[in-house]
């Protein structure tokens, strides 16, 4: 079952401003996916037009089977969008702004205040329940976006650069959040500007670039097509002494560590064999560089 289908979507701003030029792409129901795209790319647009805020300039759209032109409502239904400009009001108390959302849906004032506050402890946001919005973290004020999306039960959540302002902890939190959301089956689209985020949470991943996609694809796939990944090595002993080999562009960083490329043509193991050799000993290996964003920028950088 498709749980998203967009068909030649197109949407032009004013006389020519292909924001959407032509994207046709489908979302499995239960997938995590990411849309990323730089700045000015039509990631906005798109979701836009999908959580029916947007009127698109041609092409189709159709939710669990459902094309939005021919019903409307069922976008409402289905969907739990959380935008990227926070659009509450700032003077509502916070367990308010979750009873008013779910009287929207028409659900029954029991059930809301129970759904409200499962999401709120969900999101370790209850003992805030009584603060006005205005006085909430922006990192607070993202999980409340998040929590109003779900408070209608919708089987598609879209969130636009949900951790966007987010310290490193709190988006930690809502990775974790995401995560069993998304295992418990509900769908995740998500665009982000933290391409770790992507490849935390995402297995399936479009990137598209001036309103056109660039690549659509797994994220098992995207990695294995890159060419070189980097790696860290914390040392045992301090590196002064080492003569390192040009082959893998070995690195001097700091005393114990040293960093290396190997390219999808070159064997680890040889690195180490090297290494053993000339008694360097290893305490630890990591990879350095997110390797998605590497690729992200070597696509968009194309055009
Ligand atoms: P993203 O979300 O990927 O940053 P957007 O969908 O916001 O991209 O924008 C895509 C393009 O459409 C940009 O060139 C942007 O300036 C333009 N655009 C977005 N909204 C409007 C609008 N309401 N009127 C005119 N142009 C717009």
């Amino acid at each position: 079952m498709k749980a998203l289908e967009v068909e030649k979507l197109t949407k032009i701003y004013g006389d020519h401003l292909k924001a959407v030029d032509d994207v046709s792409f489908s979302v499995d129901s239960g997938d995590f996916f990411a849309l990323l795209g730089p700045n000015g790319a039509g990631k906005s647009t798109m979701i836009g037009i999908i959580t029916h805020l947007i009127v698109k300039t041609a092409g189709t759209v159709s939710i669990f089977g459902h094309d939005i032109d021919e019903n409307p409502g069922l976008a409402k239904q289905y969907i739990g969008v959380a935008p990227q400009e926070f659009n509450f009001n700032i003077f509502e108390k916070v367990f308010n702004v979750l009873i008013y959302q779910a009287g929207y849906y028409g659900i029954a004032r029991t059930a809301a205040k129970q759904k409200a506050e499962k999401l709120l402890r969900q999101l370790d946001l209850w003992d805030k329940r009584n603060v006005i919005v205005k006085e909430l973290s922006g990192g607070m004020k993202r999980k409340l976006m998040i929590a109003r999306a779900l408070i209608h039960n919708p089987k598609l959540l879209i969130l636009d650069e949900p951790t966007s302002g987010v310290d490193v902890e709190t988006r930690r939190e809502m990775w974790v959040f995401l995560s069993e959301l998304n295992k418990s089956g509900t769908t995740i689209i998500l665009t982000t500007h933290y391409l770790e985020e992507a490849e935390t949470l995402c297995q399936k991943i479009v990137i598209i670039n001036q309103g056109k996609i660039v690549e659509n694809t797994t994220l098992k796939n995207l990695l294995a097509k890159l060419k070189k990944e980097i790696f860290l090595i914390d040392l045992k002993h301090p590196v002064d002494t080492i003569e390192l080999p040009n082959q893998f562009k070995f690195t001097k960083l700091d005393d114990r560590t040293i960093s290396f490329e190997v390219s999808k043509d070159q064997n680890l193991a040889s690195v180490f064999e090297y290494l053993n050799k000339n008694n360097i000993h290893i305490l630890s290996l990591r990879n350095k560089s997110n390797r998605l964003e590497e690729f992200f920028i070597e696509l968009t950088s194309k055009k």
